[in-house]
């Protein structure tokens, strides 16, 4: 498999179906197919990126344009106000079964200390 075929490399090119919240730009919001949290939304950037680790060598300000869309999806998922907690997982000791840069927004109720 190349890295370019992950399942959200598919979900961004429409290729196949996702529940999307909110799109930019810059990125693309979905809700996750397996939700740990009342609210869990993933986000990924549109410049792909496999983990933080190769986001790294991009501008950094793809990666501010990332973390502002972050920002913007929860804001439109109305968690500004009861708070989210946002999650990158990278690489294998983290648990990443997806490679292709994302962010989980968890929210819509109070989370456990740490949550995914
Ligand atoms: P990771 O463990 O890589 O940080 O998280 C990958 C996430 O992607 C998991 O929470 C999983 O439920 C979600 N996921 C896996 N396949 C799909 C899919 O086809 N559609 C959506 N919407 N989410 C998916």
């Amino acid at each position: 498999m190349q890295d370019s075929d992950t399942i959200f490399d598919k979900i961004l090119a429409r290729q196949i179906p996702a529940a999307i919240v909110y799109e930019d730009n810059d990125v693309l919001a979905f809700k996750d197919i397996q939700p740990q949290a009342k609210i869990h939304v993933l986000v990924i950037p549109k410049r792909r990126a496999t983990n933080l680790n190769d986001l790294k060598n991009q501008p950094a300000s793809n990666l501010g344009a990332f973390m502002i869309g972050v920002a913007k999806a929860a804001e439109h998922l109305g968690l500004v106000e009861g708070g989210y907690r946002v999650v990158l997982n990278s690489g294998a000791n983290a648990g990443q079964t997806v490679f292709y840069v994302h962010a989980h927004i968890l929210g819509g109720e109070p989370l456990g200390t740490f949550g995914i």
